[in-house]
């Protein structure tokens, strides 16, 4: 079968690597990709929210599936158009994704049906948002409602970072329609963690859950990022917060989704807080996660196409899971999250029996050189036995990689 992954990132690259291992595909395209990975499938110059190009790319090719790897084509309509057509693609549709494309929708749909999340409001007037930030005092969060690159969240440790907040958003249009409407959000403090599941309607398969590092650099410092590596399962996640996470949010979520009219198709993330007074929702995406998704696809066993075929056909596809820890470190561009230099050559890096290379931000320049095209440029990976022995053999091989002052790592990925 030919199978379309839409996107260019180290998520995408994922999505490959566990394509090229099904007996099922023959051919993967990936739009636009990126130049890690030419050698495992065949990139194609369309980009991501090229919508139309891509309905007909698809129908061209006769691709069987697509899948669906950021946000914005989704936000956008692109199961809608394929659907439409006749071709099949794995993903929420419009309706569907507003679950990540609005956050005010989101915090509305759980305040509905009870499914635990801080307590927020949304604002479209200045002055009465910097009221209700005085009222509330700080630290506090301040939320563009739309999508934002990961960018339009402020957590404002003082009152005065919130009505800056409040100013970018709401008066200087920093991000335009996204923070035309911004919520703000009570601050929450506990251990966070991801877990991503398989939807269709209401039925919810889960994944294993993944911890993301959201900040540049060791020990939780620097600014947000869009993530500096990631790690799965996640041994602080007991049985019981699995199950709540499942049972309490996940199979509640996918329900109610139904009952607004915008059943869920696709993989459907929550990004969670272990709180002291339990596990509450930071976030949905509508999408496969930018980290974790490189840590969660190796453990699992199952044939991908397999998983999508069983779950859009309302059959469990029966999830089965490697007993082991897999371990992924981002090497980004040393100005990574601020300004980000392009075209710096890139250690031309072999993968190993026990360690995998993702690429993310990378591209060939005219002389055919492995060159950075963006902040995040690789993932270097391991799957072992033990978290450790992941988190071992990860940085055994990145202390090889002549980084020099171009690139950075965290050095604490998986250490637990
Ligand atoms: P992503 O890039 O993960 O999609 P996003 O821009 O949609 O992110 P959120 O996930 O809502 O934004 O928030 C980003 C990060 O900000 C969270 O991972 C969390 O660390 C922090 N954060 C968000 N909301 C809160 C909150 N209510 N209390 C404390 N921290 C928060």
């Amino acid at each position: 079968m030919n199978v379309l992954v839409i996107g260019c990132g180290g998520r995408e690259h994922m999505l490959v690597k566990k394509l090229k291992q099904s007996d099922r595909v023959a051919n993967i395209f990936v739009a636009p990709g990126n130049a890690g990975m030419q050698n495992e499938a065949t990139c194609v110059n369309i980009k991501a929210d090229e919508i139309e190009r891509l309905v007909q790319f698809a129908k061209q090719e006769a691709i069987d599936w697509t899948i669906v790897g950021p946000e914005l084509p989704l936000s956008k309509g692109i199961v809608d158009w394929f659907r439409a057509e006749g071709l099949k693609i794995f993903g929420p549709t419009k309706q569907a994704a507003l679950i990540e494309s609005s956050k005010d929708f989101s915090k509305k749909l759980m305040k509905k049906y009870q499914i635990p999340t801080a307590d927020f409001q949304t604002f479209t007037d200045s002055v009465k948002a910097k009221a209700y930030i005085k009222s509330k005092g700080a630290p506090i969060v301040v939320k563009a409602d739309g999508l934002a690159n990961g960018k339009g969240v402020v957590v404002a440790m003082t009152e005065q970072e919130a009505y800056q907040a409040i100013d970018e958003m709401l008066e200087s249009n920093r991000f335009g329609e996204a923070g035309a409407q911004v919520v703000i959000e009570e601050f929450l403090i506990g251990k966070e963690f991801s877990l991503f599941a398989f939807v269709e309607g209401e039925a919810v398969y889960p994944m294993i859950p993944a911890r993301d590092y959201k900040r540049a650099y060791d020990g939780d410092q620097g600014p947000n990022t869009g993530g500096m590596g990631a790690y799965a399962p996640v041994p602080d996640v007991s049985q019981a917060d699995y199950d709540f996470a499942v049972n309490a949010v996940l199979k509640p979520v996918a329900k109610a989704m139904v009952e607004e009219g915008r059943a869920y198709t696709g993989v459907l993330y929550a990004g969670l807080i272990q709180t002291k007074e339990g596990i509450k929702v930071i976030e949905f995406n509508a999408r496969f996660g930018d980290p974790e998704t490189q840590v969660v696809l190796p453990l699992l066993e199952n044939d991908l196409i397999d998983v999508i075929e069983a779950v859009t056909s309302g059959v469990d596809p029966k999830l089965k899971w490697r007993d082991a820890y897999a371990v992924g470190a981002v090497i980004a561009e040393s100005g990574y999250p601020h300004a980000c230099r392009k075209g710096l050559f890139v250690p031309e890096l072999c993968e190993m029996d026990d360690v995998y290379l993702i690429h993310a931000g990378t591209t060939l320049n005219c002389h055919a050189q492995l060159v950075s095209n963006g902040g995040r440029v690789l993932l270097a990976g391991s799957v072992q036995k033990t978290l450790a022995e992941a988190n071992e053999k990860v940085y055994q091989y990145l202390q090889t990689i002549e980084k020099a002052d171009k690139f950075y790592y965290r050095t604490d990925i998986g250490v637990v």
